[in-house]
């Protein structure tokens, strides 16, 4: 199955799943309208996994660590692949060659429990404050309420980058290639919340696009580069391996480009979003820090507990558009 044939399926998978009917939809070229969580093809997902081995190593930076070595592979600015190998330092030769040295067996790798959270702050830090001294205030939603949402599921893998619970995936922090988590069901459960309150005052805010693997996401920023050039592409669309979508935390409504922007649906979502856990991720103004411009209709879900002390945050900052990457302090840019 060739990849146009699966984004066509993808694309027909996702208008049988908008609720906003086809007149949402919208322009096809320019909008990324995939929900891969609503697939049950189980060949595309064969192709997926089998297409995924050989775009690992693509653009995502790596750092494979081996007894001798380590492989960086990056790509530059023009997009080219760069593949270097650099020694690492060798561990100083102990001089009684009788003291066995145990072998590490490989398994060990695995069995070590990956910390679920890590506490990464940069000392380079220039804004924002670290989400340890951030207070829940006392208006969020507990348990027992009808839109608490509970913090999404950690995983336990190496090279995904947390931060207090938070999954960080921006120009910064890649996810691994094989990373495939679909749409997180409690993103999911408190977007429908999100969405029947929405309704009751007249607001019609539908799914366009959710998860996004590392395969798709490589087609399509590629068929941006080849459109618009890698430098106008990155303002806008995400290298594989970069995407929040990736993440299955993330959900872009209705329509898809600057026309969302100022609707009464941008306007409600964008005030209300919080209050079921999500976060505006790419605000106005804040393309510098983010690197991305204003996405008025992506918003990304942290769990109300996060949402809610990022936006007082923001409240106490006197910034309505505070970034995740100044309330962790964190940089965003492919580095
Ligand atoms: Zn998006």
């Amino acid at each position: 199955m060739n990849k146009k044939i699966v984004l066509t399926l993808l694309l027909v998978s996702v208008c049988s799943l908008s609720a906003c009917g086809k007149d949402d939809i919208g322009s096809l070229d320019d909008s990324v309208i995939i929900n891969e969580g609503s697939l049950s093809d189980s060949a595309e997902q064969e192709t997926s996994a089998e297409s995924l081995q050989t775009k690992a190593g693509g653009y995502v930076v790596t750092e494979v660590p081996t007894t001798t070595t380590t492989i960086t592979t990056a790509t530059d600015e023009l997009g080219n692949i760069i593949a270097e190998t650099v020694p690492v330092e060798q561990a100083p030769e102990v001089p009684t060659p009788e003291t066995p040295v145990p072998e590490t067996p490989s398994e060990t790798v695995t069995e070590t429990p990956a910390p679920s959270v890590i506490d990464y702050t940069p000392s380079t830090a220039a804004a924002g404050t670290p989400a340890s001294t951030a207070v829940l205030p006392a208006d969020a939603p507990t348990q027992y309420d009808y839109n608490y949402g509970p913090a999404p599921t950690v995983y336990n893998i190496p090279g995904i980058k947390y931060i207090d619970n938070v999954l960080i995936a921006n120009k910064s922090y890649s996810l691994p290639a094989d990373f495939y988590p679909d749409l997180d069901q409690t993103c999911l459960s408190q977007f429908y919340k999100l969405q029947n309150d929405a309704a009751a005052v007249g607001l019609n805010i539908c799914l366009s696009s959710g998860f996004r693997s590392y395969e798709t996401q490589d087609y399509i920023y590629n068929d941006y580069v080849a459109r618009d050039g890698q430098e106008k592409a990155d303002t806008y669309s995400a290298r594989p391996g970069h995407s929040e979508h990736q993440s299955g935390l993330a959900i872009d409504v209705n329509q898809i480009d600057d026309t969302f922007i100022g609707t009464p649906e941008a306007i409600w979502l964008e005030a209300h979003c919080y209050e079921y856990g999500f976060i505006i991720r790419y605000p106005q103004s804040k393309q510098d820090i983010t690197g991305y411009k204003y996405e008025s209709w992506h918003i990304r879900y942290v769990g109300t507990d996060m949402s809610y002390k990022i936006h007082s945050k923001a409240i106490e900052m006197g910034d309505p558009y505070l970034t995740l990457e100044e309330y962790f302090g964190i940089d965003s840019y492919y580095h």
